[in-house]
């Protein structure tokens, strides 16, 4: 590659104007970056190239992506596999390009895949959903009343949108009204209304926008949600949209958190982001408790800590508050709590964040023939897909290990990535693990947003998703 190209890759400020998705192949294709990216994104840590010989019935729960890349691994790592898949969902969705669509760069469709293509037919595949889980007599029972039996399990059944728990809010709503939700997704259909409907309410807010400057909210849970830097990705793109055609609008982030990212040097660079659109005000530690549909009126819970002098004795302790406070909107984009879904509710599978796996084996804390993969894990980091990619081999190696009675080897270090868009054309990629920072490029700063984190994002990953991950092979 010659240099100049190179530096361009390296340049924090995007060149004008999108790259042609030939254009961006073309040079990531020949890039020593994206070797140097995709040498070091590969986790490496398991080497299936020799199947061994294992015995045992093995049940995945979930068909999305931890449920795919990992049914590929051990399919490929067992000599003679006996491999149960139970997943409702003939289509699979590519959950991220929900963003792109969202933004108006990309189509319902160009997300969907049929899942037979990544099922291999040696497979059994029942096309059903887990109803209730009995881990004492190793059986699940299906929504369609079918008991299946398993020497042992994979857990990969994501965490579901739990609209439910904004009162006022049904999910009909969402692209009425003014609001909307790119996390408005049907995973059993393989859809994705929500980012369809966001992309509607970005065209809806620049109209209103030419004739009266709007308010429009943005929502963020006080519990940890897929994808967590959704909610802002939603916010600048939106702002950058109105940016690009003249307009402006009072835009304001609610977030449940305490922080706009728990990375000090991302939170900093996030700050300056929000800056340089007209007017961000960002509110911490407050989320959304209702919604007044017709009244465009959102109530949040204000939750703070304050030392209080005791009248009677004069001392002083800290004490917790929750306050209401309304706030009238034009438009809201609303990403609501998310929870493991109601089987795993029901069951003695799950600690107070989710499924109770060991944050480094990924192996269930009671159930030792249970492992857990993906969103669904209750650890302290990492509901991304990059995220399920990196504890795939390392599902893998520790369950074989435990058919074969051997000691658990693999360690899932936390890896999380979070491609936070700024605008239009430039990503912030924030990669952390459990200890901090965890850049792919050790030499770039991490905390740029940079446009050749947007070509990769949006040309490479997608095709890295279908053609390697999903298959095992990255
Ligand atoms: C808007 C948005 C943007 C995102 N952007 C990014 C990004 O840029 N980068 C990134 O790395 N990640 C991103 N993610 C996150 C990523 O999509 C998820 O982290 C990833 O899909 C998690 O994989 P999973 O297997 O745990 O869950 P999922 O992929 O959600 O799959 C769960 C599967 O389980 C099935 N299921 C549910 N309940 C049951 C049951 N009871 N029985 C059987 N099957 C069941 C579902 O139908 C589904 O097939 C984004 C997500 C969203 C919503």
């Amino acid at each position: 590659m010659k240099n100049e190209n190179l530096s361009e890759l390296f340049k924090v400020s995007a060149p004008k104007g999108a790259m042609s998705r030939r254009k961006a192949l073309k040079l990531i294709g020949i890039s020593p970056v994206a070797a140097t990216v995709l040498a070091s994104m590969g986790s490496g840590s398991v080497t299936d190239a020799q199947a061994v010989d294992v015995k045992g019935k093995i049940l995945i729960v979930g068909g999305g992506s931890g449920a795919i890349m990992t049914l590929a691994r051990l399919n490929r790592s067992i000599s003679n596999p006996d491999i149960t898949i139970i997943a409702p969902n003939e289509t699979h969705l590519y959950q991220p390009g929900q963003v792109f669509v969202a933004a108006g760069l990309m189509k319902q469709e160009d997300l969907q895949k049929p899942n037979k293509d990544f099922i291999a037919s040696n497979v059994n595949w029942i096309k059903d959903e887990v109803a209730s889980f009995d881990p004492e007599n190793k059986k699940v029972t299906t929504r369609g009343g079918q008991v299946v039996a398993y020497d042992f399990m994979i857990v990969a059944t994501g965490v579901v949108n739990r609209f439910d728990k904004i009162k006022g809010l049904k999910e009909e709503d969402i692209g009425t009204n003014g609001i909307t939700s790119v996390y408005l997704s049907d995973l059993e259909k393989g859809t994705a209304r929500g980012a369809t409907a966001t992309w509607d309410w970005y065209n809806d807010l620049k109209a209103a926008a030419k004739i009266k400057r709007p308010t429009v909210l943005y929502t963020q849970p006080d519990s940890p949600i897929k994808c967590g830097g959704g909610p802002q990705k939603m916010l600048y793109l939106s702002a950058d949209y109105l940016k690009e055609a003249g307009l402006s609008a009072d835009y304001h982030f609610y977030t449940g958190l305490k922080n706009l990212f728990h990375l000090p040097k991302v939170d900093e660079e996030l700050t300056k982001v929000q800056q340089s659109y007209d007017k961000i005000e960002t509110k911490f530690s407050h989320f959304l408790r209702s919604i007044d549909v017709k009244a465009k009126e959102a109530t949040f819970v204000h939750a703070y800590e304050k030392e209080v002098i005791d009248p009677d004795f004069g001392d002083k302790s800290m004490q917790s508050f929750a306050d209401e406070v309304v706030v009238k909107y034009d438009f809201i984009h609303i990403v609501p709590p998310m929870t493991p879904p109601d089987a795993l509710m029901k069951s003695n599978l799950l600690n107070d964040k989710g499924l109770d796996v060991d944050k480094n084996t990924l192996q269930h804390n009671k159930y030792k023939n249970i492992f857990g993969i993906g969103d669904v894990c209750g650890i302290p980091m990492g509901k991304t897909g990059g995220t399920a990619r990196h504890q795939a081999p390392v599902v893998v190696g520790n369950l074989l290990a435990v058919m074969q009675g051997k000691e658990l080897k693999e360690n899932f270090d936390g890896y999380t990535v979070c491609p936070l868009k700024t605008q239009y054309g430039k990503i912030l990629m924030a990669e952390f693990n459990y200890e901090g920072p965890k850049p792919t490029i050790p030499f770039l700063d991490y905390w740029k947003p940079r446009w050749m984190w947007w070509e990769f994002d949006r040309y490479m990953l997608e095709l890295m998703y279908w053609h390697l991950m999903l298959r095992g092979l990255f």
